[in-house]
């Protein structure tokens, strides 16, 4: 992958898919049919309240004071710590958080709530090469003969695409929500290498039979980019029901090609993240899979 390819993609990905990045998405209504009972896990909130410890603090951004996450203790544990002008006022960088799962384990519908709820910018690797495939981009049309068959696109393809991206000045004043990507241990060993880490790792734990189903029947309208599932929660008006789509890697026979390649890599790539990990149950309804997020990443910022 040349750099002139590099730029062209995320030249194109700030001017088109800026709406994506800021617009926050519609969470798709639930039926509890779908869901087995809630149950969060404790275990997990309390690894990361370990984790939260080996945060980073810096004065670079203002990004907790708009938000209301100024923390005095952390503040003054910095300060005696690497400082002696205790007046400087200093505060926690903005959050980076990977989200990974399964193809339908949730990512999409928590993203839009956590993307809406803390101001990081959503980084879909998914989205992104479906706009560069539109766009029939030199990545695009790389990626689509993989995209197509649901394999995975090569690493050299989307590593430097994601590594320019999450080094652009919105990422870095807002945080960033990595949906998608580090799916193989090579993609998070580039990561790591070229120095950027995460905060939060979220794994969305769904059942494959589950998965499957949610594949098959999940459909998207183009305009307001809101998922419905035919069966669980198809559309009310008639309008929106005749524009939905359904995305073309959708189908039984190619979800089956997407399990089977997120199988024999999502071992290594958890192995990656073990300090930072939570794992949720994606089978429950989705405020309760919020729910449980939202006290993680919490957790992480307090
Ligand atoms: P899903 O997670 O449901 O499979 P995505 O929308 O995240 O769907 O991705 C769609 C397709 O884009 C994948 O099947 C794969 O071909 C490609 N893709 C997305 N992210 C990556 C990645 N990090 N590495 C390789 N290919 C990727």
């Amino acid at each position: 992958m040349n750099s002139i390819m590099r730029s062209s993609l995320v030249f194109f990905l700030l001017l088109g898919s800026a709406n994506a990045f800021f617009t926050p998405q519609q969470a798709s209504p639930s039926t509890a049919s779908l869901y087995t009972p809630a149950t969060a896990t404790t275990e997990s909130l309390t690894k990361l309240h370990a984790s939260k410890n080996k945060q980073k603090v810096t004065s670079r951004t203002n990004w907790a004071n708009a938000r209301g996450y100024f923390s005095t203790s952390s503040i003054n544990a910095v300060d005696s710590e690497t400082s002696t002008d205790t007046t400087t006022a200093t505060t926690k960088s903005p959050p980076k958080i990977i989200i990974a799962g399964a193809p339908a384990s949730g990512k999409g519908t928590q993203c839009a709530i956590i993307q809406s709820k803390y101001g990081v910018i959503h980084l879909s690797t998914g989205d992104m090469l479906r706009a560069a495939v539109a766009a029939k981009t030199e990545v695009g049309v790389l990626a689509k003969e993989y995209m197509d068959a649901g394999k995975l696109v090569p690493d050299e393809v989307i590593i430097g695409v994601v590594k320019d991206r999450l080094a652009m000045p919105d990422c870095i004043a807002n945080g960033w929500l990595l949906d998608g990507f580090p799916r193989t241990p090579a993609q998070a060993m580039a990561l790591s290498e070229s120095g950027v880490s995460a905060d939060c790792f979220i794994f969305l734990n769904v059942p494959d039979s589950i998965l499957v189903e949610r594949v098959v029947g999940r459909r998207t309208d183009p305009v307001t980019g809101k998922i419905y599932h035919m069966t669980f929660s198809p559309p009310t008006d008639e309008e929106v029901l005749a524009r939905l789509e359904q995305r073309s890697d959708d189908t039984e026979e190619k979800v089956k090609v997407r399990l089977e390649q997120f199988h024999a890599n999502v071992e290594a790539v958890k192995g990656s993240y073990v300090d930072i990990a939570v794992e949720v149950d994606g089978a429950q309804r989705p405020e309760d899979v919020s729910e449980v997020i939202m006290k993680s990443i919490d957790a992480v910022l307090a």
